[in-house]
Order: structure tokens, then sequence, then C-alpha cells
């Protein structure tokens, strides 16, 4: 059985498991179907996870975007408004209506884009 999104709790990093986000449901997701996928004879795959970031935007209040798990602060304001409409609207969003993309974007193993590395 595997577990992914909020239900898992596997180790992102030695001492930080992973967090009920985006950030590690979708690869872990992704992950756990490649490794269902495995039981039919591919070779299983083990969780790596891109490094963690927090990016918030709180409408009036502002937005932040950090890296790393002390999150230093990297943008803010409309840079980090900005990198939050990427996340949500283009990064995690794979289109409903073209098969290949989605099959595309769902393999664990396919390299990043640069946009999405920045993530
Ligand atoms: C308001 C809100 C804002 C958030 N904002 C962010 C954010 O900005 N950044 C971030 O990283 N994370 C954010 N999160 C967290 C993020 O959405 C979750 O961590 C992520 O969606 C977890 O993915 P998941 O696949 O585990 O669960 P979900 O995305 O909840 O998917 C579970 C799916 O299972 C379906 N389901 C449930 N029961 C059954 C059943 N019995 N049979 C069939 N289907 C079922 C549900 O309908 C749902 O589609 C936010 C969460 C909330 C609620």
């Amino acid at each position: 059985m595997y577990a992914a999104g909020d239900t898992a709790a596997a180790y992102a990093e030695p001492g930080h498991q992973v967090l009920p986000s985006c950030r590690h449901a979708i690869p872990l997701g992704k992950l756990a179907g490649h490794n269902a996928a495995a039981l039919l004879g591919l070779a299983p795959a083990a969780f790596a996870p891109k490094p963690y970031v927090t990016c918030l935007h709180l409408d009036g209040a502002g937005a932040v975007f950090a890296t790393g798990w002390e999150r230093a602060v990297r943008l803010t304001g409309p840079e980090a408004k900005a990198r939050k409409h990427m996340i949500t609207e283009r990064w995690t969003c794979p289109p409903l209506d073209d098969a290949e993309e989605i099959l595309r974007r769902g393999d664990h193993s396919r390299p990043l884009g640069e946009g999405e590395r920045a993530a």
C-alpha cells in the first residue's frame, strides 16, 4: 500500500517530514503512481522531492516567497505575488483536456522546467 499527499508522513530530507502541502503532495502522488505501476515490472523509485520552499499571498497583507526549512525570504511584494500566481495557475495546474500533457507532467522523473525549479 502506498500513501501520498496529506495522508503521507515520508521524510523529505533527513530530519524533515513532508508537510500537508501541494509542494509535497504532488511529487508524492506522482511517485506513488509510478511505484504502483512498478508492481507490473518497472523499477521502483525513491522519494526525492525538490528543495522545500514556501510561497504565500495574503491579498492586502502582502506576499512572501522563502526557501529552505528556515524559510529564508527571497521575494516580497509584487514579485512574490507574481510567483504565487505562477505556482497556482501554471506550475501546479495540469490541463484538463490534453492527455499527453497530463501524462508528461505526471512523470515523476521528468526534468523540471526552469520556472518550476525556482518555484
Ligand atoms: C483552503 C486551502 C488552501 C491551501 N493552499 C495551499 C497552498 O497555497 N499551498 C500548498 O502547498 N498547499 C495548500 N493547501 C494544501 C493542499 O491543498 C493539500 O496539501 C493537497 O491538496 C493535498 O493533496 P491530497 O492529494 O493529499 O488531497 P486532496 O487534494 O484533498 O485530494 C483528495 C481527493 O480525494 C477525493 N476523495 C475524498 N474521499 C473520497 C472517496 N471516499 N472516494 C473518492 N474520492 C475521494 C477528494 O474529493 C479529493 O479530490 C491548501 C489547502 C486548503 C484546504
